[in-house]
C-alpha cells in the first residue's frame, strides 16, 4: 500500500539501497546507500567533496531519481521502483546553495512561495510569513528585495521559506557555507534551536566535520558514493573504525604497532617506527576485533598527548622498555593562537601535538609522551593496496 496522505503516516525517513549511476558514467555517486533518521532528529552526511552527499540529499529531495533503491516517510513510498512522487508533493522544506532566493520577488513573496504554490489563501499566508520571518529575526524585512540584503540575512530568508509550510523534515545542503566564520557559528546555533523548537527531523549535508559535530544527533560519513561511520559526533571523532574516518573527523597522528595483550577490553600496545620499537601505550577502548599479536595502526589524536619535559638524556634509549610513553625531541614549536601545535620525533616517526600551553618546550628538548588510555584507539590494517 502506498498512502498518499502524508499526515497519516509515520514519520521515519528511511532510505533504503540508494544507488546512482548518473548517464555518461561508469562509478555511481551513491552506492548502495541505506540509513533511517527518527522522527526530531538532526543528521549529518558529511564527506569529502565528490563523495556523494549532495547526491543523496537531492535523490531524497526528489531532484535526482536514483537508479534504484526505495525511499520512504512512515509508509508512504515517496520513490521505489514503480513508484515516483514529483519534487513539489514531497513533505520537505529545503534550503540548497543552489536554489536562491528569487531576485525579483520581495522577501515575503519569497517566503510565502511554497504556500502559494500549495493553493494557501492570499490572507493565511501572509500570516504564515511574518511568523516564518519572525523565527529567523527577519520580520522588518518583509517588503525588501533580497538583492539588498547580506549573505547572512539572504540564508535566514531561506531558511524562512523552507519552514513556512511547517513541513515535518528539513534538507539542508551545505546553507552556511557562504557565511563567515563568526556568522556560520551564530548561523549554526539559531538552526539548531530552530529545529528543536519545531520539533523538525532534518538532513544537513557538510564536508565540515565541525560543523556536523556542532549541529548533529548523528553524522553519517561518506566516500566514494558509501557509507563508511555512523554515529553520535562523540563516538564517531573518539571511535573511529578506519584511518579515513579518524582523518576525516579531526587531526590525527598514527602509528604502526603490534598488540601486545588484551584482556577485558585493556590493551597495550607496542609502537613501531622505521628502525624498531619505540614505545608502548595502554589502550582502555583499544578497538573492535584487535587481538594479541595483531599489526594495527594505532591512533592517537593531537590533542589527547600530553608533553613532560623533565626527561633524563638516556630515557630516549630504552624507550622499548617504557610501559605507558614514548620519549622523543620536539622538532617544532609553533603559536596557532587558539594553541600550541609542537612537533616531535619519536624514532623518526613524527608526531603533532596540540597544547592550550607552550610551557617549558622548546625546539630540541626531551620530552616524554603520554596519552590517557581512553584515548588510545587500535585499528585494524586496512589500508589501500600500493599503487603499482
Ligand atoms: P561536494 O561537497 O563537492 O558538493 P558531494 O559529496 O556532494 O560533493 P556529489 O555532488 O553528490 O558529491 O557528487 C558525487 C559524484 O557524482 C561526483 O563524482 C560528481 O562528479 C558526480 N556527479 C554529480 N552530479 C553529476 C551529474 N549531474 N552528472 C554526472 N556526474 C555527476
Amino acid at each position: 500500500p502506498t498512502a498518499q496522505a502524508p499526515g497519516a503516516t509515520g514519520r521515519v525517513l528511511s532510505i533504503s539501497h540508494l544507488t546512482k549511476l548518473y548517464p555518461g558514467t561508469t562509478t555511481p555517486a551513491m552506492d548502495d546507500v541505506s540509513f533511517d533518521v527518527s522522527d526530531g532528529e538532526f543528521v549529518s552526511l558529511l564527506g569529502p567533496s565528490g563523495c556523494g552527499k549532495t547526491t543523496t540529499l537531492k535523490t531524497i529531495a526528489g531532484l535526482e531519481r536514483p537508479t534504484s533503491g526505495s525511499i520512504r516517510v512512515g509508509d508512504w513510498a515517496l520513490s521505489t521502483d514503480d513508484q515516483w512522487t514529483p519534487v513539489h508533493r514531497r513533505p520537505f522544506g529545503m534550503v540548497f546553495q543552489s536554489y536562491a532566493l528569487w531576485p525579483h520577488m520581495t522577501v515575503a513573496q519569497n517566503v510565502g512561495y511554497p504556500l502559494k504554490a500549495r493553493r494557501v489563501s492570499k490572507g493565511e499566508i501572509r500570516d504564515r510569513v511574518m511568523r516564518a520571518l519572525a523565527r529567523v529575526q527577519m520580520e522588518d524585512f518583509a517588503d525588501r528585495s533580497p538583492t539588498r540584503l547580506s549573505g547572512g540575512q539572504q540564508q535566514r530568508v531561506a531558511i524562512a521559506r523552507a519552514i513556512v509550510h511547517e513541513p515535518r523534515i528539513l534538507l539542508l545542503d551545505e546553507p552556511l557555507s557562504n557565511l563567515d566564520a563568526g556568522l556560520r557559528r551564530q548561523m549554526r546555533l539559531d538552526l539548531r534551536r530552530l529545529q528543536q523548537e519545531l520539533q523538525m527531523t532534518a538532513v544537513y549535508v557538510t564536508h565540515d566535520q565541525v560543523e556536523a559535530c556542532a549541529l548533529s544527533d548523528r553524522v553519517i560519513v561518506m566516500n566514494a558514493g558509501r557509507i563508511v561511520a555512523e554515529g553520535s559526533p562523540q563516538d564517531v571523532y573518539e571511535r573511529p573504525r578506519s584511518e579515513f574516518v579518524a582523518s576525516f573527523m579531526g587531526a590525527a597522528n598514527f602509528l604502526d604497532g603490534r598488540v601486545e595483550r588484551v584482556t577485558d577490553g585493556s590493551g597495550e600496545v607496542e609502537l613501531h617506527g622505521a628502525h624498531g620499537t619505540i614505545g608502548r601505550l595502554r589502550a582502555t577502548a583499544p578497538g573492535d576485533d584487535v587481538a594479541p599479536d595483531d599489526t594495527c595502526r594505532v591512533l592517537v589524536r593531537p590533542e589527547h598527548v600530553a608533553l613532560q619535559v623533565d626527561v633524563e638524556p638516556d630515557a630516549a634509549t630504552n624507550g622499548s622498555r617504557d610501559v605507558d610513553g614514548l620519549v622523543g625531541a620536539v622538532e617544532s614549536v609553533t603559536f596557532l593562537g587558539e594553541q600550541w601545535e609542537i612537533t616531535v620525533d619519536v624514532g623518526g616517526e613524527k608526531l603533532t601535538v596540540h597544547a592550550q600551553q607552550r610551557g617549558l618546550v622548546d625546539v630540541g628538548s626531551l620530552v616524554r609522551i603520554t596519552v590517557l588510555p581512553q584515548f588510545v584507539r587500535l585499528l585494524r590494517e586496512n589500508r589501500p593496496p600500493a599503487q603499482p
